[in-house]
């Protein structure tokens, strides 16, 4: 049976690692600082719990990772959202193999595998989030994409059921989630590919990491890039192209810098950087015909609020699966 905010603090409220915080703000919770609160925030410590807590919730309920890729309103999600804690920032190396928890830092699980010499994994060097919020996004760039290194994803089920999932059956899809049920990734593991050279990966990892200072705002409260970048194009390149750079609507801006992100000025609300991307959308669309689709997350705004964004957003249903991500790219496209 599922139940209501309220109720999963009356059922679980004595559960060992739940950590219940009501109206929970926002803002400090994601990387682009804006936002409401969240009607019930859960921090989860252990699996036993996450595995007590998944068959209680009913829509709305987000599972947060860093907030490096998420723009969510500012009124209030009237649902629940959660966070892995603790018990899920285990990383350990046993010879050929790597086991990372899903709340590890993306960067500390590249440092680790660089220091190792997993090939590969420098060229991932740079990105923000965590390693569940990398699964769900088949984080990357255009050298390397995080499911291309995969070697196992383990998830806690909407049932409450720890499964695990070998390299393929995951979905390998451009920045669209690896794992094939809907549910809360907990850890990956990954194994030594054959090539590594932890020197050479350092300095590759350095020269990547100076690039993006170059070409990414460095410093500002951003979501990384605001739009996927439609087959054969770069979205930057077409912002750009329809001279949207530095484009504001209240507080938000398209960044100066790099076309494809946007930046909070320092006094944007959710709403401001919503508008822009719709406008930086519309744009694109009147001038070039290209339907640009967000990588950012967008979650709990209303359809109207949405307008044409709103097949893609995270408002009404659960965490986006790779499925329902798959049939709402598809409604967009028409
Ligand atoms: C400056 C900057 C640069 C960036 N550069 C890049 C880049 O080069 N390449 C790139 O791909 N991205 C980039 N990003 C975007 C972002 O860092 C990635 O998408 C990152 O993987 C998101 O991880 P997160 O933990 O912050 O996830 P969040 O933003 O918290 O969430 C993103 C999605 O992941 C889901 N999620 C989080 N944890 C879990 C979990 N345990 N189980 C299931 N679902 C989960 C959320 O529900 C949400 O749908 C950048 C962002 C910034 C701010």
């Amino acid at each position: 049976m599922h139940r209501t905010p309220e109720k999963i603090i009356r059922t679980l409220a004595r559960e060992p690692g739940l950590v219940f915080t009501e109206s929970m703000p926002l803002p400090r919770l994601t990387t682009i600082g804006t936002g409401g609160k969240t009607r019930l925030f859960v921090q989860v410590e252990t699996l036993a719990a996450l595995k007590k807590l998944m068959p209680e919730l009913e829509p709305p309920w987000f599972v947060l990772g860093a907030g490096s890729n998420l723009l969510v309103s500012d009124r209030e999600f009237p649902g629940v959202i959660i966070r892995l804690g603790r018990g899920f920032r285990r990383l350990r190396r046993t010879g050929e193999r790597l086991s990372c928890g899903a709340a590890v830092a993306l960067p500390r699980l590249v440092a680790a595998a660089v220091d190792a010499g997993f090939a590969g994994f420098e060229e991932l060097s740079g990105i923000p989030g965590t390693l569940g919020g990398a699964a769900a996004m088949n984080a990357g760039t255009h050298l390397k994409q995080l499911g291309d290194l995969a070697h196992r994803l383990w998830m806690v089920d909407t049932a409450g059921v720890w499964q695990s999932f070998s390299r393929q059956a995951l979905r390998h899809d451009y920045r669209s989630s690896l794992a094939p049920a809907a549910g809360v990734v907990t850890a990956m593991t990954f194994l030594r590919l054959a090539g590594g050279d932890p020197e050479a990966q350092h300095q590759r990892a350095a020269l990547l990491d100076g690039q993006r200072k170059v070409k990414h705002p460095w410093r500002r409260r951003t979501f990384g890039s605001t739009f996927k970048n439609p087959p054969g194009e770069v979205a930057a390149r077409l912002i750009d192209r329809a001279g949207l750079k530095g484009t504001c609507i209240g507080g938000a801006r398209v960044s100066p810098v790099h076309a494809n992100f946007i930046e909070n000025t320092g006094e944007a609300t959710s709403l401001d950087v919503l508008e822009l991307i719709k406008h930086v959308r519309s744009e694109v669309q009147r001038r070039f015909g290209v339907s640009l689709e967000p990588e950012v997350r967008l979650l709990g705004f209303t359809e109207r609020e949405l307008g044409e964004l709103a097949p893609l957003a995270v408002s009404r249903n659960e965490n986006l699966t790779a499925e329902t991500q798959h049939i709402t790219q598809k409604k967009l496209r028409g």
